[in-house]
């Protein structure tokens, strides 16, 4: 049963930012409440004041220039994301990691900056974002922050951000040239959360080919989505072909560290990895020679 709190909802970031400050230990944020009510129904959260930010028009929006890339406000929902012309030049992944969250009932309602900060280790957002350096912007009555996507998420649901803080803004910057970046999910029904997720992009030189830049980014393998370096570094500088990615593959799965659970056992985990990261780096590897 969710237990008696006080609904507050701010009209303004600036309302929003008075309200954190003053009710520092004892509030939570509300954004589309697709995570965070499941919480508060289990009894898990329990705040005295919730602060309900879903109507603040400013940080709803999506921006794309040439220069500086894509700019997502944290209250955009899964369902504008995949929905918007927006999402082209090297940025498709985001929509195609979208239309596989949760259902259109969930990504009509839920957010992406909601997504981020619950900080749940098989989500599908953050290894796309980390794969696409993503940064991610904050801020509270003390100023603004700008910090790494692949810096934020902490432990199982504990991020980088601090009492008093709102995630404002998800950049995402312009891919260099012949950049491919692809993400897959295995879960065993269909929308479901992923019982493993692999996100790979890479960097081609124009002239000889050679891979000049990769990231390897597996969720649901730990506390976090994190990245397989030892496995990029095996891609970098060389030619990628078939082999190459399955030993990149095989690196990657023992390099991380997943924990057997209710939707599989690490050993099934390791496997999937394994395969995932040689499947979505050929994906990733043949969107790089078309871009
Ligand atoms: C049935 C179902 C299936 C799902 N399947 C998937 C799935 O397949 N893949 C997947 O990735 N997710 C899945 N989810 C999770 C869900 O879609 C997202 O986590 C959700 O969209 C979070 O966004 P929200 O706006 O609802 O956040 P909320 O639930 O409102 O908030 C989540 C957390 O973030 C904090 N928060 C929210 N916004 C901000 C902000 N701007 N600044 C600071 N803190 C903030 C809140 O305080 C809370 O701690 C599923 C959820 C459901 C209910």
């Amino acid at each position: 049963m969710i237990k008696d709190f006080e609904y507050l909802s701010p009209k303004t970031l600036q309302e929003a930012l008075v309200l954190l400050d003053q009710y520092r230990d004892v509030y939570k944020v509300i954004a589309g409440g697709q995570s965070l009510l499941i919480l508060m129904r289990q009894g898990l959260v329990a705040p005295e004041y919730l602060i309900d930010i879903k109507g603040l028009s400013e940080l709803n929006y999506i921006q794309s220039d040439a220069q500086e890339g894509l700019k997502i406000g944290a209250l955009t929902t899964h369902r504008a994301i995949e929905k918007s012309p927006m999402m082209k030049n090297g940025f498709s992944v985001l929509a195609e990691m979208e239309h596989r969250l949760a259902s259109i009932q969930t990504r009509n309602w839920g957010t992406l900056g909601g997504n981020v900060c619950h900080g749940e280790p098989a989500g599908d957002p953050v290894p796309v974002l980390i794969a696409l350096k993503a940064s991610l912007c904050t801020v509270s009555l003390k100023g603004q922050r700008n910090m790494a996507m692949e810096d934020f998420c902490l432990d199982y649901f504990e991020t980088a951000l601090e009492p008093g803080e709102l995630l404002t803004e998800i950049q995402i910057p312009p891919a260099p040239p012949h950049t491919g970046t692809a993400y897959t999910k295995f879960n065993v029904i269909e929308s479901d959360m992923a019982t493993v997720g692999v996100a790979v992009s890479v960097t081609l030189d124009s002239g000889d080919g050679l891979c000049r830049d990769s990231r390897i980014v597996l969720g649901a393998c730990g506390p976090t989505a994190k990245r397989a370096k030892q496995a990029e570094e095996i891609l970098r500088g060389k030619q990628i072909t078939e082999n190459l990615l399955k030993q990149a593959g095989q690196t990657a799965s023992q390099e991380v560290e997943p924990i057997s659970d209710i939707s599989a056992s690490e050993e099934y985990k390791r496997e999937l990895v394994k395969i995932l990261v040689a499947r979505v780096g050929q994906e990733a590897l043949a969107r790089a020679r078309q871009a």
